[in-house]
């Protein structure tokens, strides 16, 4: 699933349709059917954590249109933005699909949904936030379609199918890949646990960070952490210097407070560096040594009853942190 940041930029690529009427539908989706959402005006797009709210009204007039949550380095770099997903101009791919294809005039590759279809209104029952979770390959494309990268194995070349695609009044469209719809009746707003909202809740953090579990399974609990992932997980545990596996009943507040602060660093330069078009640096996560040089480990970790995410560590810069000694353990 694409982390806070990622999510962030798709809704800054959405952001300029807000304010403009739905003329045209396709996609994929089974369950949303794209149809329902013909003539309806997009009239706010949020971001919260990892998902993308996007608000529709059958009429025009409802509601102001507005990027509430975005950030004002972001409002002023918005017109340098361009078309592409934001995932592929970071990596190598972009020049080849770019100058490999024409904007090409085929039609869009999902066809269009059948028009009569009447069940689940969006509108209907004030229920007219559209949710949208992405799965770990999930993008959002602009006035484009993203393209197959190379042959499968039986050597075709696929094009990925949108599950949505919305074309606008304004003549623009987009087209969300791998991802997860459904109707909501608002947005979750927690921005005191978003950790790229200003209003992030630092002692809220804290105190959640303090519980006698291993620090990397708190960092990744949406209801403390929204729009951490494991890639920031990994990262400020390693320039924190905490064994993921630390209990966080064990860590001194200056310890978790620096992991806080490296959690909250790491993501607003991730984002910054999303929309200069630079890629990610990791110094742990994917590494087979950490910058001193140290041989890392690689473990899956997680809550007995969880998921277990991939989690990289250096025994050496994050030494394991253990309760001083059974007396102490039996005596609390
Ligand atoms: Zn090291």
């Amino acid at each position: 699933m694409p982390e806070g940041p990622s999510v962030r930029k798709f809704h800054h690529l959405v952001s300029p349709f807000v304010g403009q009427q739905v003329v045209k539908t396709g996609g994929s989706s089974q369950k949303l059917h794209p149809a329902t959402l013909q003539s309806l005006w997009l009239q706010d797009a949020q971001v919260h954590g990892k998902k993308l709210f996007l608000r529709f009204d059958p009429d025009e007039q409802m509601g102001s249109p507005g990027s509430h949550s975005l950030p004002e380095f972001l409002q002023q770099g918005a017109q340098k933005e361009e078309d592409v997903d934001p995932e592929l101009t970071l990596g190598s791919n972009s020049q080849k699909i770019s100058a490999g294809s024409t904007p090409s005039t085929k039609s869009d590759p999902s066809g269009f949904s059948a028009p009569e279809y009447l069940g689940d209104s969006p509108t209907a029952g004030g229920r007219r936030w559209l949710q949208v979770k992405f799965g770990l390959f999930g993008s959002v494309w602009v006035n484009n379609f993203s393209r197959a990268k190379k042959a499968n194995k039986r050597g075709d070349w696929k094009d990925p199918v949108p599950r949505l695609v919305l074309h606008f009044g304004g003549g623009g469209f987009l087209a969300f890949y791998n991802c997860q719809m459904s109707w909501s009746p608002s947005p979750v707003v927690e921005p005191t646990c978003d950790i790229l909202s200003k209003e992030f809740h630092r002692g809220q953090a804290m105190e959640a960070l303090r519980q006698a579990q291993p620090v990397c399974y708190t960092l990744l609990d949406q209801r403390y952490f929204s729009g951490l992932g494991n890639i920031i997980k990994n990262e400020a545990l390693y320039r924190a210097g905490i064994h993921p596996l630390s209990l966080g009943s064990l860590l001194s507040s200056l310890k978790l407070e620096a992991l806080v602060n490296h959690v909250l660093e790491f993501s607003t330069d991730w984002l910054q560096g999303k929309f200069l078009g630079k890629q990610c640096h990791t110094q742990i996560y994917q590494k087979e040594q950490c910058p001193a040089g140290h041989q890392v480990l690689k473990e899956a970790f997680g809550p007995p009853d969880g998921f277990q995410r991939l989690t990289w560590w250096c025994p050496q810069c994050q030494p394991l942190l253990l309760p001083k000694g059974p007396q102490e353990l039996q005596g609390s």
